[in-house]
């Protein structure tokens, strides 16, 4: 290669949340990786996404001795989703690849999707074989939700999926262009669409630290999911709705006629109570389905930026990326 032929930049980029006990560790192996690919010049974006252990710290330690780290402080924790879209703004790499902080994706993994990137594959994204460490109940809502998730979308939601993978700068600036608040990034990288890779991989357990999700967090990401990609529920409810008041008309004409043909008929406590408590779950489950998609629009239409930045590298930042919000 010659000498003022400039090498592409990849940048790595790792959200982290209190992930002090592995960050050293990670930081050896992408060290080695970036050593070893001579072809290509790397950056590692941390996005400390407000920490409260000495993440922060360590990233700043890494900066001194190594200039190819950059990081980005939050003003404090706004979720991986909202850290993700931050290091996008952030990084400056012809390619992008996420990686969880805690090893559980192996980096050496990179080096394969950078040569599906050469031949031209714009997403190449690692699809896990096994999950190491994880509980059977995990397992199992998981592959229900994909599943429900599927039934609910024409979009292809890639299962078994996280967000390790490489993405073209031109996916990095779709991505980017996409400022919903709240985000389902694993649905936004297939809706976004391009060139699409699989690779297959072993998922390990965590080297260190603890998970920072728990089942509410899943939950209220599982219902991000299915309401930021379809409207399929508020149509169920259309549907449910007409089928239940046809049972009902059929049902009262049926009263009516035997009101009149035999006359008042004063028991009838039990089916009165059954049906004025089904109507009433139905109704409350419903307004719950609509409150979802309003409770959406009422977020998205307040058009808040996504995150305050409290700095990059050593500069203290203000806000630039206010004028990145979507204007309605
Ligand atoms: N993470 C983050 N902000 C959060 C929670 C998590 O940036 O509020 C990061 C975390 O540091 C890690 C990645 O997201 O790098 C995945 O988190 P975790 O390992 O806890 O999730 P799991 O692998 O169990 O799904
Ligand atoms: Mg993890």
């Amino acid at each position: 290669m010659e000498e003022n032929d400039k090498k592409k930049l990849i940048t790595i980029l790792v959200p982290a949340y209190n992930e002090e006990e592995v960050l050293n560790m990670l930081y050896e192996r992408l060290e080695k990786l970036m050593n070893e690919n001579q072809k290509y010049d790397f950056e590692i974006l941390f996005v400390n996404d407000g920490s409260k252990d000495n993440s922060l710290k360590i990233m700043q330690e890494l900066r001194e001795k190594d200039k190819r780290v950059c990081y980005v402080n939050l003003s404090r924790n706004y979720g991986k989703e909202i850290g993700m879209i931050a290091g996008f703004d952030y990084c400056r790499g012809d390619a992008v690849v996420i990686i969880d902080a805690d090893l559980q994706d192996p980096p050496e993994l990179i080096n394969e999707m950078i040569k599906y990137w050469e031949e031209g594959y714009d997403d190449i994204y690692a699809k896990r074989k096994s999950r190491k460490g994880e509980t059977w109940l995990k397992k199992f809502t998981s592959a229900m939700y994909y599943k429900v998730l599927q039934s609910f979308t024409k979009i292809d939601i890639q299962k078994d999926t996280g967000d390790f993978r490489l993405l073209d700068r031109r996916c990095v600036e779709a991505l980017k262009a996409i400022r919903e608040s709240q985000r389902y990034t694993k649905g936004l990288f297939s809706w976004i669409g391009y060139n699409k890779k699989e690779i297959l991989y072993d998922r390990d357990s965590r080297a260190a630290g603890k998970t920072k999700w728990n089942y509410k967090k899943l939950i209220d990401l599982s219902i991000d999911g299915i309401t930021s990609f379809s409207t399929a529920p508020l149509r169920w409810s259309t549907i449910i709705g007409i089928m239940v008041s046809i049972v009902g008309f059929v049902y009262m004409v049926a009263i009516i006629i035997k009101t009149i043909v035999s006359g008042v008929d004063v028991p009838g406590y039990a089916s009165t109570m059954v049906v004025i408590l089904f109507l009433g779950g139905i109704q409350l489950v419903f307004l719950g389905v609509i409150g979802e998609y309003l409770g959406r629009a009422f977020y998205e239409t307040k058009g808040r930026p996504l995150y305050f930045i409290d700095r990059y590298n050593e500069e203290k930042e203000t806000n630039k990326n206010i004028n990145k919000t979507r204007n309605i």
